[in-house]
Formats: C-alpha cells, structure tokens, sequence
C-alpha cells in the first residue's frame, strides 16, 4: 500500500532522473480527487496520444476535451523528450481495467490479458500520455522512449517498485492499443536495466 507521492517530490523524483521538466499552469493542485479517490497507487501507466504538435497535445491533456474533462494524465511525453506536467492527483487516464492485471502488479508479477473493466484504474496509476499518433507509422524518437524509460524508473524507484509495476494501457483495459510502436515488454527490459 504506496500513498502518492506529494507533488513536490513527484517533481524532484523525475528531475533527479535527469529529465527535462517542464510544469504546466497550476499542474500540482489540477486534478479530478472530487469525482473519486487518489491511491493508494501501485504503477505506472504509459498511454499515446493520438495527437500531433506537442503545443496542442499538452493542451488537451490538460484540459481534456467535451466528455472527458482533464487532466488527461500527470505528465505529457513530448517527441523531443521533455516532460510537461499537467495535473496532479486523480487523472481520466485509466479508465476502469482488469482487476487480475492490478493484483500481479502489486505482486511484480507476468500480466494476465486484461480480459475485464471492473477496477478504477485512475485511483491506481500514475499516467503518461506520450505525443504519437499510433498508428504504427508516426516514429517514437529515441529521446522520448529515453524520457519513458526516466518516468518509469524514476517513479519505480521512489516507490520501490520493479519493472513489472510499469505497464500499458492495453494491459490494462480491454479494447485499448496504446502505447503502439514499441513493446512494454522491451520498454519494461531498459527499465529494470536502469534499476539496476
Ligand atoms: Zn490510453
């Protein structure tokens, strides 16, 4: 049972990581804790976007837009690698998933296929919307899954945590393809390489 880490050190975590933040507006106090609770949290969730122009991808993960107010996600991963914070607390970036996914995460065990939408993921995950298309074609520059891999491991660290608690969001919630372009496997594989 893991409390969120305190918007403060959420940032010094990530800086310490060697990453290029950069905090959005009123990012630490931008969150939906009214509609829902907030932890205890037990991962990290990495999404895409579906979006280009890093400009109006962290705008609307952000504010979010009609039916889905936001913050989308804690941090945006832009193409060049920096990451913008944009809320902080509970995010509509989950959705609800597979309660046996959650549990091998806390046990840092191999997923089962998420084959079930019962369990309020964004009480659960700390979520990274990444600039993509994902559509298999839009490239992931080798400084944005660099910043991926940060996140993950700055955040797994904080925490404890090992690599199994980093996760897809098609691990987790049936019908969802995000992240496209690369596998959580091998993005799971370079995190536990620089947990090490
Ligand atoms: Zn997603």
């Amino acid at each position: 049972m893991a409390p969120p880490m305190s918007a403060a050190r959420f940032l010094a975590a990530l800086r310490a990581e060697g990453l290029r933040v950069a905090e959005v507006g009123d990012w630490a106090s931008h969150h939906r804790n009214h509609k829902g609770p907030w932890g205890p949290v037990h991962g990290v969730m990495i999404h895409h976007t579906v979006t280009s122009g890093s400009e109006q991808t962290v705008r609307i993960c952000r504010d979010g837009y009609a039916g889905l107010p936001g913050p989308l996600c804690h941090g945006v991963i832009t193409k060049d690698g920096t990451v913008h914070l944009v809320g902080y607390g509970r995010a509509n970036h989950a959705g609800l998933g597979d309660d046996d996914v959650l549990r091998a995460v806390i046990a840092d065990k191999g997923l089962p296929p998420a084959n079930e939408a019962n369990t309020d993921g964004n009480r659960h995950f700390y979520g990274f919307e990444c600039e993509n298309l994902g559509d298999g074609k839009d490239p992931w520059p080798s400084a944005q899954l660099d910043a991926i891999e940060k996140v993950s491991a700055a955040l797994l660290r904080a925490h404890s945590w090992t690599a199994p608690s980093v996760i897809g969001h098609l691990e987790w919630q049936p019908g969802k393809v995000d992240p496209r372009g690369f596998t959580m496997k091998g993005m799971r594989e370079r995190v536990a390489g620089r947990l090490k």
